[in-house]
């Protein structure tokens, strides 16, 4: 009795089917990494094709730049209005930071935005 139970447990699992289906899929997994692989994900392909670039890959930062570098030096017109403050106006005449340390005081004060 016991052993008859034993058989059905280890031989459901495991159909012909779901064996081939399951062979298929690694199949498919395969092929997709040789593919992002070879034609390359974002940002890594080019470096990774061309073995000369790994230095450069080695020293380059993750992510979006910085938007200071990113942009260049910020017309006068567009800085924000805080004296020796060079970034870009966010809100207000005040970049993002400013603008913030504003709120919070505004918000500390009880004065209405
Ligand atoms: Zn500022």
């Amino acid at each position: 009795m016991a052993r008859l139970r034993k058989e059905l447990t280890s031989q459901a699992p495991l159909t012909p089917a779901l064996t081939s289906w399951a062979e298929a899929l690694g199949d498919a997994i395969g092929r997709g990494m040789l593919r992002a692989l070879n034609t390359g994900m974002p940002g890594m392909g080019a470096a990774a094709a061309s073995p000369g670039n790994g230095a450069v890959m080695a020293g380059r930062r993750r992510g979006r730049p910085p938007k200071t570098v990113a942009g260049g030096p910020v017309p006068m017109d567009r800085r924000c209005t805080v004296s020796g403050c060079t970034r870009e106006q966010r809100s207000k005449g005040l970049c993002s930071a400013h603008y913030q340390a504003e709120r919070r005081r505004q918000i500390a004060t009880g004065k209405p935005a």
